[in-house]
């Protein structure tokens, strides 16, 4: 079944840039899908148009059943429960611990008594816990989290997302940032998480070695536009 689709998505950020134009496709519950192409290409916009941190300026998003972009300001977050994401930057909160940081993932937590105390509920420190210890962060929970390595700190970044039992993970450059040994280990978690806990993936790389090795499918991007999408079994590679 169909989790998500886009038809005829376009964005334009003002003057004449125009980051995407008539992007077309879908996704399927379950599919770990990348999106390639060179910087500037529109694939960190169109990531974002997904979840509605950026509004795109016309074209339909359909996620789950639900209208993304005619959704009400209480529907979108209900969506974006849905919808766990991971940035390039990891976008910790550096003063609080490693475990505090998986516990506000939780969008619409501050709103609620016990967020707005600091408290938690030992059940969600549990699931935390658990989480991050299927990602090897077992021993790093109460550190802060200015104190861990790019790759621990990414792999925060995927425990935080993951605490509100997405269905879709948006992944914007989660290996960017990292050395070869750190990013190998955050594409296997991704492709576990994938496989084992049937999170539907959808994510931004450049390297396209890498979005070759993982992926269901590839979709290709340049200026704004859709240039490629299918297996990896038919893209050649001969530089
Ligand atoms: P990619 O993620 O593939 O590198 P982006 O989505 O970041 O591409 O950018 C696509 C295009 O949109 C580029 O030309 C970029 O300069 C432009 N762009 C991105 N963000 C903004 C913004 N906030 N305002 C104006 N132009 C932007
Ligand atoms: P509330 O104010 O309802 O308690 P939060 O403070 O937890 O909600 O989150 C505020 C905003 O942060 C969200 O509405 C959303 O725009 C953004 N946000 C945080 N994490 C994510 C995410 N994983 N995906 C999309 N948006 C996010």
């Amino acid at each position: 079944t169909t989790l998500l689709e886009l038809k005829k998505v376009s964005k334009q950020y003002g003057g004449n840039t125009k980051a995407l134009s008539d992007v077309d496709f879908s996704v399927k519950e379950g599919e770990f899908v990348s999106i390639i192409g060179p910087s500037g290409a529109g694939k960190s916009t169109l990531l974002r148009c997904v979840n509605r941190m950026i509004e795109a300026s016309s074209g339909e998003i359909r996620f789950d059943g639900q209208d993304v972009r005619g959704s009400s300001k209480r529907e979108l977050k209900m969506i974006r429960r849905k919808m766990g994401m991971i940035f390039q930057h990891y976008n910790l909160v550096n003063r609080l611990s490693v475990i505090e940081n998986v516990l506000h993932g939780r969008l619409g937590y501050k709103s609620t008594l016990a967020g707005m105390l600091g408290l938690y509920l030992e059940e969600e420190k549990q699931q935390a816990a658990s989480l991050l210890q299927i990602l090897g962060l077992e021993e790093q929970m109460y550190k802060r989290a200015d104190q861990l390595s790019g790759g621990q700190k990414q792999r925060v970044g995927i425990a935080r997302a993951l605490i509100q039992s997405p269905k879709l993970l948006l992944c914007d450059e989660p290996i960017a940032s990292l050395d070869p040994n750190a990013s190998k280990i955050i594409m296997d978690h991704l492709k576990n998480i994938s496989t084992n806990m049937g999170i539907t993936v959808l994510i931004n790389l450049h390297q396209v070695e890498v979005a070759l090795k993982y992926s269901d499918r590839i979709i290709g991007v340049n200026k704004g536009r859709v240039v490629y999408d299918g297996s990896p079994d038919d893209i050649t590679t001969d530089q």
